[in-house]
């Protein structure tokens, strides 16, 4: 009997991947936004913004406690929440216009599985020795010289993983007491586990699996690729130059059989995914462009143009190879799907912009009392009692006055005060920060309709931020 062919594995074993280091104007780019990208993670939490005696002087600050978000001169409240969504939709949208203008610029510079890992390979570099290095000694049995170098590698790599772990923490406290109580033993323990389990996942993300989580674990390369189109920038093998490739002492003795690729490899080398991009666009490319600079390299000591491996569109590609001159990679940026992603962007932009300027700051809302419903008083009035609840969202007392509209005749009072003392209107002050409830009592003639709508109004007196308005309802028997 035939047996059936063994069914191919889904399982691929991981290949080793040891890039090799490399100079050139996009690995001094990838510098740059690396330093600027940590210097903002790492020094954000360390700004201050005056906010008052009332709030947190912390710039950017998550504060669950208190269940607010401070960024700046903007405090968003939790029923607020859509303007987080809002940040959200935008840096969404924000990732489809980088990617449809210069594909996965995000992942090949700014992600911070990238930033970590690349990081973590000078690292590595410094420790180890640069590829070949590396390779010896990933093949060298485990002596005492082996053990002393890993353990140098992965104290620094825990170093710097702790770091990260330690400035995610402060986006939630005060920093410089949680710095305090943190070396003293007194923080929250929630913040010594998320330090440990966050050191945990960058050591083993960014030392151990880095390429494979770009290609297998995260979503957004599907995506991307999913977005590309013959507009989007990528990293482009020239084949049509490159092809028929040979080594330079072939390409030397039959020009006219050999194209400017001279097969040494050094695209390959250096890449941080380990694929060779001259197969054509992959998903395992991150379009970190550090094959461009080691084939420019090549190319320079070979004295032959640079570009042979260079950021391009699918149609500037088909036009040079047709004749065209090389369009510098800029000029593709502005094509229609990246006007509107612009545009999108830019509106949902200006909307919050504009929602934020014109929040009132203040707001009011009212519960009747359902029991009993109404009393009738013993001169003839009928009242009606409600919990009015009067939100101050700045950090500073605000005095305010609650009237009501649509109900003649109306008397309020609170709890606090004498039927005597009821008028058209009742004034508090609002502690910052907080929510009053104020037990409101109004007292309205009994001639009328069983059920009279009206509204509160809400305003405040030290003339700044507006006021608001609740709809209730006012019953008679
Ligand atoms: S670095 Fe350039 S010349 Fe060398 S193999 Fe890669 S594409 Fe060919
Ligand atoms: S192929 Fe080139 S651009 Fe793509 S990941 Fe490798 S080095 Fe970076």
């Amino acid at each position: 009997m035939l047996m059936p062919a063994d069914p191919p594995s889904l399982y691929e074993k991981r290949k080793g991947v040891y890039p090799k280091a490399v100079d050139g104007f996009y690995r001094r780019l990838k510098w740059a936004i690396m330093a600027v990208t940590l210097a903002i993670y790492w020094g954000t939490p360390w700004f201050r913004w005056d906010r008052g005696p009332y709030a947190p002087d912390q710039a950017v600050l998550v504060d669950l406690a208190h269940r607010r978000f401070y960024m700046f001169a903007i405090e968003i409240w939790p029923h607020e929440f859509y303007y987080v969504a809002g940040l959200l939709i935008m840096a969404g949208i924000g990732l489809f216009l980088v990617t449809s203008a210069v594909g996965r610029a995000w992942c090949g510079y700014a992600c911070p599985q990238t930033v970590w890992t690349d990081l973590f390979q000078h690292v590595e570099r410094f420790v180890d020795g640069d590829r070949n290095a590396q390779v010896r000694l990933a093949k060298a049995p485990w002596t005492l010289a082996k053990l002393g170098r890993r353990a140098a590698k992965w104290s620094l790599w825990l170093a710097i993983a702790f770091l990260t772990g330690g400035a995610w923490i402060f986006y939630f406290a005060d920093a410089p007491t949680l710095q305090r109580d943190f070396w003293s033993g007194t923080a929250a323990p929630v913040a010594y586990a998320t330090t440990a389990l966050l050191t945990a996942t960058t050591f083993l993300l960014g030392g151990f699996m880095r390429e494979q989580v770009c290609i297998y674990m995260c979503p957004w390369p599907r995506i991307q690729t999913a977005m590309l189109d013959e507009k989007s920038l990528v990293v482009t093998y020239k084949a049509w130059r490159g092809e028929q490739r040979g080594s330079l002492k072939k390409a030397q003795a039959h020009p006219a059989e050999f194209g400017d690729c001279i097969d040494c490899n050094q695209c390959v080398a250096v890449c941080p995914t380990g694929i060779d991009i001259r197969e054509g666009p992959q998903i395992g490319c991150i379009t970190c462009a550090l094959c461009i600079d080691a084939c420019d390299a090549v190319m320079a000591q070979v004295g032959r143009p640079r570009g042979l491996i260079d950021y391009c569109t699918q149609e500037d590609a088909d036009a040079e190879q047709k004749g065209a001159p090389p369009r510098p990679a800029l000029s593709a940026l502005l094509h229609p799907r990246t006007i509107a992603y612009l545009t999108v962007w830019s509106a949902i932009g200006a909307a919050m912009l504009f929602a934020l300027g014109a929040r009132t700051r203040i707001d009011i809302a009212a519960q009747q009392d359902r029991n009993p419903i109404f009393v009738r008083l013993s001169d003839g009035a009928i009242r009606n009692a409600y919990m009015v609840k009067v939100r101050n969202m700045e950090a500073r007392p605000r005095p305010v006055t609650v009237a009501v509209d649509g109900l003649a005749g109306a008397s309020l009072w609170t709890d606090a005060m004498a039927r005597e003392q009821a008028g058209p209107s009742v004034t508090a002050t609002v502690p910052a920060d907080s929510v009053a409830k104020l037990r409101i009592f109004i007292a309205a003639p009994a001639a009328g309709p069983s059920r009279q709508d009206f509204a509160f109004t809400l305003t405040a007196n030290d003339r700044e931020g507006g006021g608001d308005h609740e709809p209730a309802r006012f019953e008679r028997p």
